[in-house]
């Protein structure tokens, strides 16, 4: 057997096609701000990238690069007054931040419904409580990609009643990943470093979504047989007299016992990008809607 390749690519063609036109039928562009403090090279090129294809989509967005100098204290004023500018529908912090600041104070500072990130407690808890929230883009951005190839590949890629094995806890991807699969009404089990006989377990899914930081953690004996296999891992490997490789945490071999398998580069990578355009768009829109003004929490009456 050898898996279908779910491409990225054209999946967040069409997902930011539809933010586009969401987009359009707003009486004002959408405003995604981005916060990053200090120089890291990677959060730099993230942030640049995440500009040009707001950009690109039309939205207004703004990027504050502020120096590894600025205080907890002056990251939090920003944030309270980007919370009740109306020009503002999505804030997005860059994580990783420079050792002197705290991320969760930073993080709750955030106002839940500008919150494009999806990390705010308040929406965790609303996804695990399954209420209307902004929930983060890497696993909404796979269940997008699903939700593309669906109709394409044999025996579809429907989660309902199916047994999903997350690979992985963290905060951005493993947990929120596990949530929305259980909204889903898949049955849903997540493992993690702790977990004994790991490839028992993988070998249980139907579905394997594998976000652990490890290169080629996942190898075909830990696979069922015409399982759906999603890698949201990528790692760089750099030797000598050779150009740098991309590496998942799911080996290539894995595509001859899989039925269906997002390559790495170029599987789930450019859908978090895709998905945080649509979340800023539906920030906007929940946010002009007059059921909004009800809450009364954003801007001053
Ligand atoms: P990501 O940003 O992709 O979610 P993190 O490094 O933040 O990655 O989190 C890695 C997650 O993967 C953790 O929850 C950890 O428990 C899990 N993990 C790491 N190594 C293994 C492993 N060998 N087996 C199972 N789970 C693992």
């Amino acid at each position: 057997m050898s898996a279908a390749l779910l491409a990225g690519a054209p999946a967040a063609a069409a997902l930011l096609a539809q933010a586009r036109q969401r987009a359009g039928q707003l009486p004002h562009a959408p405003g995604l701000v981005m916060v990053r403090l200090g120089d890291d090279p990677a959060s730099t090129s993230y942030v640049a990238g995440k500009d040009r294809k707001a950009q690109e989509m039309g939205l207004r967005s703004t990027v504050y690069a502020l120096p590894d100098t600025t205080s907890q204290a002056e990251v939090l004023a920003l944030i309270a007054a980007l919370n009740v500018d109306p020009t503002v529908n999505g804030i997005l912090v860059q994580l990783p931040l420079p050792p002197h600041l705290q991320p969760d104070p930073i993080l709750n500072a955030i106002h839940p419904d500008k919150d494009v990130d999806g990390f705010h407690p308040v929406n965790v808890g609303r996804l695990w409580s399954g209420q209307p929230g902004l929930a983060p883009c890497t696993p909404l951005g796979v269940l997008a990609l699903l939700r593309h190839y669906h109709p394409e590949v044999p025996g579809g890629l429907a989660l309902a009643g199916r047994r999903a094995v997350v690979v992985g806890r963290s905060a951005v991807v493993g947990r929120p990943l596990a949530g929305l699969l259980l909204r889903e009404n898949a049955t849903v089990t997540v493992a993690h470093r702790q977990t004994a006989d790991l490839g028992a377990v993988t070998r249980e899914a139907e579905f394997l979504f594998v976000a652990a930081g490890q290169p080629w953690l996942i190898t075909p004996e830990m696979v069922r047989p015409g399982a759906v296999v999603v890698d949201v891992g990528i790692h760089r490997l750099d030797r000598e007299g050779r150009k740098p490789q991309l590496l998942g945490d799911v080996h290539p071999d894995v595509a001859q016992v899989a039925r269906a398998l997002t390559p790495v580069p170029g599987g789930v990578g450019p859908m978090t990008i895709a998905q945080l355009m649509l979340n800023t768009v539906h920030a906007a829109e929940v946010q002009q809607s007059s059921d909004h003004r009800l809450s009364g929490q954003l801007a001053p009456a």
